[in-house]
């Protein structure tokens, strides 16, 4: 499972960053999203990411097999 952003449609909110603060980051130039890392290492940490992939306004992100 992998993680997939498009940064085209990220509105910059942060609601990932609060969600699974180790899978994604800001930009700090415009604060659209970073992932840190795109294969979360644990069941945990992809249950964060999930969380935040049904959390994001912009529907930017997405899971891929
Ligand atoms: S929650 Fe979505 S819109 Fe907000 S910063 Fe993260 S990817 Fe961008």
């Amino acid at each position: 499972m992998r993680i997939v952003a498009d940064v085209q449609q990220c509105v910059g909110s942060g609601q990932c960053v609060l969600a699974a603060p180790e899978t994604f980051d800001q930009n700090d130039s415009d604060g659209t999203v970073d992932v840190l890392r795109p294969v979360p290492g644990s069941d945990e940490e992809l249950a964060r990411a999930k969380e935040a992939v049904g959390l994001c306004p912009g529907r930017a992100l997405s899971l891929a097999d």
